[in-house]
């Protein structure tokens, strides 16, 4: 028996007054998706517990069957990793964005426009690694744009050295919270010095080598092509690297292969998720960047598991799409995303499989009210159907009828992984 997990990140939601006070996954067109509730359990989740409202990995380790309390080490190693630069404990990994700088440290924008094509990050970060030396303490490093304005930085020491993840963001716009990422309120548009969160000498070393990292990278940026044609044709200057969640170890998951006796591969496209997976021992597949097309993105997402489909048992499938608009309180284009995932994933997926063999799990990483702009805690919606699954006789996938379906509320996401394996008759190994 095969098994189809499908995150779509940010789906869950509250009912809104301008769409007849329905969800938008509720008020989205999706025939696919009720298809698969039709004949399928339903059920609500907690993908980290009541009360927390996740970022995307913490959730994400959470419900591929990880406790985040036990396994979270912090984003920047998980990106790093997922970008594929080697890690290992005692080196210093960061989340980074492109940004622009102007005078007085003011921050500009936090993205550089939103507009960096990969090309211009891809030859801006070359040129970085290339021409910036650090001298803070004998250390080298390692800088790779990712998708768009993002970006990872591994700092290694040369003499051994341990550095440490225990040090400050300096992107004004997140802080750190008990080392868990959390976005702020009021945000001040400056770049702050990193600083060391603990009374240590790894961390006041980790903290001078990343402002070192910035101001002379910062120089190179300034004064690099790119940014002069840039701001030729009215855009804004890429010429400052924001890092946040640093972290110095990668977490031990256990191999989820190994545990269950599967064969789990991962079609997902952002680092973070990427760096997870691999850490649980899944296969990755290739897949391109999101191009901003979703459309052109779940069929290419279709294709690709087509055609890896017979070479592995498990699929863990995460989809972007309405998170972002989640984000922006833009609750018809989450809508419309909801509607192409499931017209242009599921929709040409489904006539390709045998559902007698293949279960279908459907949930999200969390909800991202359009109400709040933000992730909340509230519970998502979660089907498991096909295989020998029988149905709630529910009809329509959503948060309302998620509420009454049998799988009852799962309080914690890492409920989900051992239901799942039970389901589609996976032995557990230890
Ligand atoms: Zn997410
Ligand atoms: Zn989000």
């Amino acid at each position: 028996m095969k098994l189809l997990y499908v995150v779509i990140d940010g789906m869950g939601d509250l009912p809104i007054e301008d769409l007849d006070n329905k969800t938008p996954l509720e008020f989205a067109e999706k025939p696919n998706m009720d298809f698969l509730a039709s004949r399928g359990r339903l059920g609500l989740m907690y993908t980290v517990e009541r009360g927390v409202a996740p970022e995307s990995d913490v959730a994400v380790i959470s419900i591929l069957g990880y406790d985040p309390y036990k396994y979270h080490v912090g984003r920047g190693p998980l990106e790093a990793y997922g970008a594929g630069l080697e890690m290992k404990d005692g080196d210093l990994a960061l989340r980074c964005n492109f940004a622009t700088l102007g005078q007085n440290r003011q921050i500009i924008d936090r993205r550089a426009g939103r507009n960096l094509t990969t090309e211009e990050a891809s030859r801006l970060a070359d040129a970085v690694n290339r021409l910036v030396k650090l001298e803070a303490h004998p250390a080298e490093f390692e800088f790779r744009n990712t998708i768009g304005h993002r970006g990872v930085l591994v700092i290694r020491s040369r003499v051994g050295y341990s550095l440490s993840g225990k040090i400050s963001n300096t992107d004004p716009a997140y802080e750190r919270v008990a080392g868990l990422g959390v976005a702020k309120m009021d945000v001040k548009m400056i770049l702050e010095d990193c600083i060391p969160l603990e009374d240590s000498e790894a961390a006041e070393v980790s903290a001078k080598l990343v402002n070192e990292f910035i101001w002379k990278s910062h120089i190179i940026l300034d004064g690099h092509e790119v940014n002069g044609r840039r701001e030729s044709e009215g855009k804004l200057k890429a010429n400052v690297i924001l890092t946040r969640d640093a972290g110095d170890t990668l977490p031990k998951f256990f191999n989820i292969n190994e545990r269950y006796n599967v064969r789990f591969a991962c079609l997902a496209d952002m680092p973070v998720e990427r760096g997870i997976a691999r850490l649980a021992g899944m296969d990755l597949i290739d897949l391109p960047p999101p191009s901003g097309d979703l459309v052109r993105d779940c069929i290419i997402r279709s294709e690709k598991l087509l055609e890896v489909l017979e070479k592995f048992d498990c699929f863990y499938i995460h989809i972007k799409g309405p998170d972002e608009p989640g984000h922006d309180g833009d609750y018809m284009r989450k809508t419309e995303a909801i509607a192409a995932i499931d017209r242009y994933f599921f929709g040409r997926v489904l006539p390709k499989i045998r559902l007698e063999e293949t279960v279908i799990c459907v949930t999200s990483d969390h909800s991202t009210p359009c109400n709040l702009k933000a992730h909340s805690d509230d519970p998502v919606p979660l089907l498991i159907s096909g295989g020998e699954v029988k149905g709630d006789g529910l009809k329509n996938f959503s948060e309302r009828e998620c509420g009454r379906g049998s799988l009852g509320i799962l309080e914690r996401g890492t409920m989900l992984m051992p239901i799942l394996m039970e389901t589609i008759g996976a032995e557990k190994t230890s």
